[in-house]
């Protein structure tokens, strides 16, 4: 299986260089030549598999001769080992835990519980199997990486956790000061293992999406530092996030039952994982994106018209952004893969900060998904309300999905909506919302007298290269955050 980009001026790769190279060099991102398809027997061959067992069976398509059989396994088998079952603390060694409950909260609508890994949100599915990745890669290969990421929160604690004690491994993990939660710093800050760097940028999430871009395109440093990404720009991360669109709609019946999945979207990458589970044959029927206040997609899918506008901050933190980056990899499809026609609205984007599609490019944009914004009120009505119907605590990422599967689902189509983060994680936004805060899972509950560290730095390409350089030749990085950031406190 090989990968090009989706500017179509960087060579093509193989699975295992796709992965360690993250964004391609020519600014695009990887996609697969060809979608491996999947014909409603093979689907109907899968039931009943566990999660690793089917994880394997679909991740084999992607990855192609870089990982033998045996290796690709056990693999998958240690990535989701990690996750509780709900309600207790931490896996039983052997027992089968089920990593993504589905619950039903009536006759067509599911809730898929994907909050259960060891940073309570979603993006464990990913990194817990990339983390492993980059270790078995780099281990075979003999060598080291610098891995350079943005977060908006959950993203970096859900790779520092993946990453932390990997020494061929040393990861710099930019998040936007002051505007993730209070959990989703300690996640991170609170991990002081002396491969992992924190740096608190001057900025929002975008600024810490530009630098990290920003370094990558600087050839000389790139190569220097073997620098590799975790972003959701790594085609691997799709990969391991299309496994539990089979798995939930293979437990509703496909391939004879048609579903739908509702997804709280902030980069596209989720519900991309979703679009490449329909391509490989999955029986899809629609896409539902749920978009908080900062809802660039909303206006292109009503529109044609990508416009980047000001970034407002929500209580649903994780989807406060304005360049969905996946998206590219979206477009690269609805433009018949035309790679020369990405690069020119890319190239367009990045000078005007908008750009406009053909009505026909829009039309058949639009076909598959729909989407529905929520302002925070409607957010934590949507909470208060699955709390009054169902007796579930929803995140405010899980309750826009919840609330975009209601006003968006077909009738007679059952629709699956992703909980992309444990309640807990955003405890202050679900108390109030519905006045019952929920308990916090055993992982967390020291979390607030851990000591922290955390380095502040101004958003600047220049200065992050600077202390990347001093990080690089004078070892371990010394925070000035330290231990400072008691409860409550807003400004490591
Ligand atoms: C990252 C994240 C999202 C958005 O997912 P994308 O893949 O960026 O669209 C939604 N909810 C939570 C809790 C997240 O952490």
């Amino acid at each position: 299986m090989h990968y090009l980009s989706t500017r179509g001026r960087a060579p093509a790769l193989d699975f295992e260089q796709a992965t360690m190279a993250g964004l391609a060099a020519d600014g695009g991102l990887y996609v697969p030549e060809a979608w491996p398809a999947f014909s409603a027997d093979e689907i109907r061959g899968l039931r009943g598999l566990d999660y690793a067992q089917l994880a394997q069976r679909l991740l084999a398509r992607f990855v192609g001769d870089s990982i033998d059989a045996d290796t690709l396994a056990r693999l998958t088998v240690e990535s989701y080992r990690g996750f509780s079952p709900p309600g207790h603390s931490t896996a039983a060694a052997h027992s089968t835990v089920d990593p993504a409950p589905l619950t039903a909260l009536d006759d067509s609508l599911y809730v898929l519980e994907l909050f259960h890994g060891p940073t309570l949100a979603f993006k464990d599915f990913a990194l817990q199997f990339l983390g492993r990745l980059f270790g078995h890669f780099l281990g075979r290969r003999g060598q080291t990486c610098t891995i350079l990421g943005a977060t908006s929160g959950d993203t970096g604690s859900a790779a520092i956790e993946a990453l932390r004690g990997i020494e061929a491994v040393t990861l710099y993990m930019l998040h936007p000061r002051g505007r993730v939660s209070e959990v989703q710093r300690r996640q991170m800050t609170t991990v002081l293992d002396a491969n992992i760097h924190n740096l608190a940028v001057d900025g929002d999430f975008d600024d810490c999406q530009r630098l990290v871009k920003a370094l990558f395109s600087d050839d000389e440093f790139r190569a220097r530092h073997a620098l590799a990404a975790v972003n959701s720009i790594n085609w691997a991360r799709i990969a391991a996030q299309v496994i539990y669109y089979f798995y939930a709609a293979l437990q509703l019946g496909a391939p004879a039952r048609a579903v739908n999945f509702a997804v709280p979207t902030g980069n596209f990458g989720n519900v991309f994982a979703g679009y490449v589970a329909r391509r490989m044959g999955l029986p899809v029927e629609r896409l539902i994106i749920g978009c908080n206040r900062n809802d660039i997609l909303a206006r292109f899918f009503d529109s044609g018209i990508m416009r980047r506008r000001k970034l407002h901050a929500t209580i649903s933190p994780s989807m406060d952004i304005q360049v969905s980056s996946n998206f590219e990899r979206y477009l690269f499809d609805v433009l018949g893969r035309d790679a020369e026609q990405v690069r020119d609205l890319m190239t367009v984007f990045a000078a005007r900060g908008e750009f406009t599609v053909a009505p026909e490019v829009h039309r058949r944009a639009a076909e598959l998904i729909r989407a529905h914004r929520l302002t925070d009120a409607q957010t934590r009505a949507q909470i208060a309300d699955t709390h009054r119907r169902n007796g579930i605590l929803l995140d405010p990422h899980s309750a826009i999905g919840v609330a975009a599967a209601r006003a968006c689902a077909d009738d007679g189509v059952p629709t699956v909506a992703l909980a992309t983060a444990h309640p807990a994680k955003f405890d202050a936004a679900v108390a109030a919302a519905c006045g019952v805060g929920p308990e916090w899972p055993p992982r967390l509950r020291d979390i607030l007298q851990r000591e922290e560290r955390v380095t502040t730095v101004a958003n600047d390409a220049a200065e992050v290269k600077a202390l990347m350089e001093r990080g690089e030749s004078g070892g371990r990085l010394r925070g000035d955050g330290r231990g400072r950031g008691g409860p409550g406190g807003r400004s490591a």
